[in-house]
């Protein structure tokens, strides 16, 4: 399927089967998805109808002037983003048909179970470890930093499977049913007060086989294509021109004139600048998508987002001055959805601080640019060929 104008007529089908103004939401989503319009790159049956990625906005473009309504992205960032690509690369058959439909229609929302105190930034040194007991791996260990744990019905997983192998080698990657004896989920605050994020302690959970996504061992390898997603996902999203912090900022430029100086007025052509070239850039990232799987570059586009939103939100917040450093909400809220343009200066500006941290750090991205981009040389690794149970931890 490569032409636009059949994509139309079947977008159309859909419309005339289901008028989204009588049609109940959910019902909606799910025809959208049995139809093959849900992400038209996916293959036939899985949402998808195997034709090109670039087709998508086609259909995105009649749904939005029919007012359909769409599957709240933000609330599932993690299971659209990053779980759904790797189950459609790795998944068995059985796993696609389970997990993908009620995940792009929000049914099931998802998790990532990767950060572990100790395994962060050095991801391959994860400690949870799952042991085989025939059809089922024991899973024991702690996680931390899960973004919407508290709302997921599953996650995707890491865990060691064999501690005498070196450490990129003895992952395996596993889908953990996050409602399963032994899961516990602890809110953690964050600075703006909210908890979107959690710690979760995995218990004796037993995962069975059949949750296992790839070959015991690969979950390295898997990892790469989640985390590669995630950039994309964060910094590489498609927006109008003057979107997100950059539309909110400008916008305050405009309508308070009183508050305007010379120098902010630089600062802000500059970020605006800035947004044009990351937005712009994002563009040609998914136009590379369509060719193929995302490459170390989206490390590039998730490294500006963070600077720029950090850099926009804290010029928003002096421009505005006093009135910029009025946020006192700390009530602790377990939001689904991280709402950066909806709320007031001084949350942004806050919120923004987990940008160059949350889906790899700037340090870490940097690192990836320099070596897998730019192809210079790579830092010193002495732990590479050392048994996971050797390393000092
Ligand atoms: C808002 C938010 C949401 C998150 N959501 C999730 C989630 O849903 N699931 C999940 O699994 N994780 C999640 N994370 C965790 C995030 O991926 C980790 O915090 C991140 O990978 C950094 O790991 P760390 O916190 O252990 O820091 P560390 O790895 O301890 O790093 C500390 C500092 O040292 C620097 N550093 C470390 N190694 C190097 C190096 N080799 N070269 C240069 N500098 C280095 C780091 O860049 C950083 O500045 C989230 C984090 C945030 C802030």
């Amino acid at each position: 399927m490569t032409d636009p104008d059949e994509l139309r007529r079947r977008t159309r089908a859909l419309l005339d089967a289901h008028d989204p103004t009588g049609t109940d939401r959910l019902d909606f989503l799910r025809a959208r998805y049995d139809a093959g319009l849900a992400w038209v790159h996916f293959p036939h049956g899985h949402g998808g109808l195997g034709a090109p990625r670039a087709l998508q906005a086609v259909v995105d473009t009649e749904l939005a002037a029919a007012g359909a309504p769409d599957n709240d992205p933000g609330r599932n960032g993690i299971g659209l983003g990053m779980a759904a690509p790797t189950i459609l690369r790795y998944g068995t058959e059985e796993q696609k048909e389970r997990f993908l439909r009620p995940l792009w229609t929000g049914e099931e929302v998802w998790c990532q179970l990767f950060s572990e105190p100790g395994a962060g930034s050095d991801l391959a040194a994860l400690a949870t470890r799952a042991v085989r007991d025939g059809d089922t791996w024991v899973v024991d260990g702690q996680k931390v930093w899960t973004s919407s744990a508290h709302n997921a019905r599953w996650a995707i997983l890491i865990a060691r499977t064999d501690p005498d192998l070196p450490k990129h080698r003895g992952i395996t990657y596993f889908v953990c049913d996050m409602t399963d004896p032994g899961v516990e989920v602890r809110p953690l605050r964050q600075i703006t007060g909210e908890a979107e994020f959690n710690e979760v302690f995995l218990t004796g959970v037993r995962v069975p086989d059949a949750h296992r996504l790839g070959g015991v061992g690969e979950g390295w390898k898997i990892a790469q294509t989640t985390l590669n997603n995630e950039r994309v996902a964060i910094g590489g999203q498609r927006a109008p021109r003057e979107a997100g912090m950059v539309g909110k900022v400008a916008t305050t430029w405009r309508e308070r004139p009183e508050l305007r100086t010379h120098g902010l007025h630089r600062r802000l052509l500059s970020g605006w600048v800035g947004a044009e070239v990351a937005r712009l850039t994002g563009e040609r990232l998914r136009q590379q998508l369509t060719a193929g799987h995302p490459g170390p570059e989206g490390a590039g586009t998730k490294l500006a987002f963070a600077r720029l939103a950090q850099e926009l939100s804290g010029l928003e917040v002096e421009l505005l001055g006093e009135e910029g450093l009025s946020y006192d909400d700390w009530s602790m809220r377990r939001p689904e959805t991280v709402d950066f343009t909806g709320r007031e200066a001084g949350y942004r500006y806050l919120r923004a601080k987990g940008n160059s941290i949350e889906g790899g750090t700037s340090e870490i991205l940097r690192n990836i640019i320099a070596e897998r981009v730019l192809g210079l040389p790579a830092e010193a690794r002495t732990d590479k060929d050392v048994p996971w149970k050797e390393l000092a931890r």
